[in-house]
Order: C-alpha cells, then structure tokens, then sequence
C-alpha cells in the first residue's frame, strides 16, 4: 500500500522538506479534531517513457478548493502555484519505472473551534507500480455513509475516512479488499476510496453525489468516455438488490483507475466484462499516451 512507503522528501511550509521534518504540533486542530482535507493525484509515464505528467490537475485543484471552503480552511494559493508545488516534489521523487500517487493535504495548523484558523499544504507522493488494478472482491458494510447535514460525503476531508477505516476493519476480517458503504437509505453510496459503476442491459449507471459519495473526478472521465464510445451512462440512486443483480461492477476513483469487481459478498460475477472492458481499455491508452482524448487531460511535469 502506498502509504506505507517512507519517501525522502515531502513538500511542507511552502518548500521541499526531509520526511523526517514534516511535524505538527499535537494541539493542531488537524490532530484533535482531525480537520484536514486533501486530494489524491496520480502521475502516468507515457508508454515510450518519455513523459510523466500529472492527470486532471485543475480538477483536483478546484475540488480541494470547495473542499476547503466547506471546511472553513482558509487556502489561497492559485492553481499554477498549487501545480508547482506539485512539480516540484515530484521532481525530487520521480523513478524511471514507476507511477506516482501525491496526496496534497491542506492542514489547520493553528486556531480553535474554526477561528484564527492558519493552514498549510503539506504534499506527499508515493511510487506506484505501472500496473492496471487486479480485480478485486468487495464486500457490504454495516457502516452507513452519513447524510450531508451530518458529514457531507462532498468534502474531501479527513474525517470521513473514519467511516471507509471502520468498514475496511470490518471487510479485512471477511476477507475482502474493499467494502461499499450504502446510504441512510439503504442505497448504494460508494466505496471506502472510489464510487461505484453498474452495468445492466448494457448500460452504465453510477449514485450521483446526493447518494452520499465524492464528487469524483474519474467517474467524470469515465462518464465523458462513455459519451465517446457511444455507451449510454447514467446517474441515479442504485438499489442494492439492483447491484446484487448486475452484469458487471467496477469502483473508480484516481487510485484504483477502473477497477473490476470479481466478487460482490457471496457472488461470483463474470470474468468477461465487456462494456467495462472497452471503457478500461480507452481509459488505459488514454493514461499511457496512446490515444488522446478530451476527457483525460495530462499536464506534464
Ligand atoms: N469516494 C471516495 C471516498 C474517495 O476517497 C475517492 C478517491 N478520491 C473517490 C470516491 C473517487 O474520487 P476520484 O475519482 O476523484 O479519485
């Protein structure tokens, strides 16, 4: 798992800093009441090697932007700054051989209760083997995704992750990956670190947010391909009896790309995917450099 790697540097203070300086003082809001938000970004090499660029960067940026302001953190820095922070770790950090995972996290680093709040964006970035994701079993969580008026699914912030850490606890214990984690309703919301794609009938469907899962930035790509492969896609609430009874299943979300469910609780599903195959596959040559696509935009560092 990426977070277990140790990196020599991490971005923190507004400079390049040893992994072993990057500290906080404990009576940080970011420590007792966890308030942080973040973002996950993947960096590809094209197929030749000869490019490594950073995927849907303004993207991330824009969403840790909202993030931040429904989390009353103040955070100021302009996106071509917000990229060159970025660039600038991964500069010290990049492998032949290997992709890279960065997590920028705006932390509150002074202040109480919200006010005199202070930030700063700490970023740090992992390799990542240049692999597509192994199929995986996921199962269901007693955990519930909470509502919007209690921890809005929308912002990217640290304590919903409590929630996706108690399902994965309980997941570990019966085997599995990844759990998804349904709504107050009873209705598919997302899994811990991706939202959920259906396929039924041929066509593609995904819980928009108001379901109570992240605004996610791959289900956007994924959607747009869809629109050029000529797949019809849709966004509506998900029975959970529907997903027990589908063709096909994939979680997406930057880390995991477009990953195949091969296992959904007690079921088996297909190995052959067909729909999602296709989406996979475009998605992949997109990422690599292969084919372009204006869905998949990739800045290079
Ligand atoms: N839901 C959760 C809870 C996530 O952590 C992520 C990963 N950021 C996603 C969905 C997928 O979002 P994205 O495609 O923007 O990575």
């Amino acid at each position: 798992m990426a977070q277990l790697q140790r990196p020599p540097f991490v971005y923190m203070n507004g400079q390049i800093a040893a992994w072993d300086d990057a500290t906080i003082h404990i009576s940080a809001e970011a420590v007792i009441r966890g308030i942080s938000v973040f973002e996950g970004i993947k960096g590809y090499w094209s197929h030749d090697g000869r490019q490594f660029a950073l995927l849907a960067i303004q993207d991330h940026y824009l969403r840790l932007v909202r993030s931040a302001l429904l989390q009353q953190l103040p955070f100021s820095m302009t996106l071509e700054n917000f990229t060159e922070a970025c660039f600038s770790l991964v500069r010290k950090l990049l492998q032949n051989g290997h992709d890279m995972w960065l997590r920028p996290t705006l932390l509150s680093v002074r202040g109480n209760w919200g006010a005199d709040t202070e930030t700063d964006l700490a970023i740090t970035a992992y390799q990542q083997e240049m692999k597509r994701p192994e199929p995986i079993e996921v199962g269901v969580s007693t955990w519930r995704r909470p509502v919007d008026t209690a921890l809005p699914a929308r912002i990217k912030s640290a304590a919903n992750y409590q929630i996706g850490r108690f399902a994965r606890i309980e997941g570990r214990r019966q085997g599995f990956s990844d759990m998804l984690l349904l709504n107050a309703w009873g209705r598919v919301a997302e899994a811990t670190g991706s939202c959920v794609l259906m396929v039924r009938d041929g066509s593609i469907s995904t819980p928009p947010p108001y379901e109570g899962c992240l605004e996610s930035i791959t289900v956007n790509i994924v959607e747009a391909l869809c629109r050029e492969l000529g797949l019809p896609f849709e966004r509506r609430p998900i029975d959970r009896t529907e997903l027990m009874t589908a063709d096909e299943i994939a979680l997406a979300g930057t880390l995991m790309e477009l990953g195949v469910v091969r296992r959904l609780e007690s079921r088996t599903l297909p190995i052959e995917t067909p729909i999602l195959a296709r989406v996979r596959s475009e998605f992949w040559a997109c990422l690599r450099g292969l084919r372009t696509s204006p869905a998949v935009v990739l800045t290079p560092v």
